[in-house]
């Protein structure tokens, strides 16, 4: 069977990345978030809600910083639109498997872009009278802003940039990053 070079070549130093947070920077502000949180949720057993699939890697890092009692569940919701652009309409594809009724919960989020698809999901977990619910997002995409989100606890701003890695990916790719890159050019191999 042939087989090209490209498959075999480094994905974490591929050219047409350019690192925009480096594993070091985003571990760092991870563990000073970790102990900001301690230190807020301290006695409530605040259950945390990871966004699929993109925010796992923040949620499991951000979780292990929190020395404090903790419980996790995971939803997956879809936004329509193009790879690289949200389109507005939201739809819930797996919900959570218990009730939040006087919870307090951290919706963990990979990135806030438009806003869309976080004022859409904290407004539903609000209406099932949580005790209360805050965000933690990784990144903020803040020029993009069509709906007003209250970032609570907030990773980086970043510019306006299609980014991928730690998580976040283009066409399934590129999750695996330990960093956060800039894809340069979305059609190249
Ligand atoms: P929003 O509803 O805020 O516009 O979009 C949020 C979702 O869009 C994120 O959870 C993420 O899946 C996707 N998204 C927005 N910007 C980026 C980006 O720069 N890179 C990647 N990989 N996904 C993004």
């Amino acid at each position: 069977m042939a087989t090209s070079s490209a498959q075999f070549a480094s994905e974490f130093s591929n050219p047409n990345l350019e690192v925009l947070l480096s594993e070091e920077q985003i571990q760092a502000r991870i563990k000073e978030l970790g102990t900001q949180l301690t230190h807020d949720y301290a006695g409530l057993n605040p259950l945390l809600i990871g966004v699929l699939k993109g925010a796992c890697f923040f949620l499991s890092d951000l979780m292990r910083a929190i020395d404090t009692r903790v419980s996790v569940e995971f939803m997956a919701i879809s936004s329509y639109g193009s790879s690289t652009r949200t389109s507005g309409e939201v739809r819930i594809m797996k919900d959570l498997d218990v009730p939040i009724e006087g919870r307090h919960i951290l919706v963990v989020e990979d990135i806030v872009d438009t806003g869309l698809t976080l004022s859409y999901l904290l407004a539903n977990l609000h209406a099932r009278g949580a005790a209360s619910v805050k965000l933690a997002a990784l990144l903020d995409k803040f020029e993009r802003r069509q709906r007003e989100v209250q970032i609570d606890y907030l990773g980086f701003r970043i510019p306006d940039e299609f980014v991928v890695g730690y998580g976040l990916d283009f066409a399934e790719r590129y999750r695996n990053l330990p960093f956060i890159a800039v894809l340069k050019d979305p059609n190249a191999d």
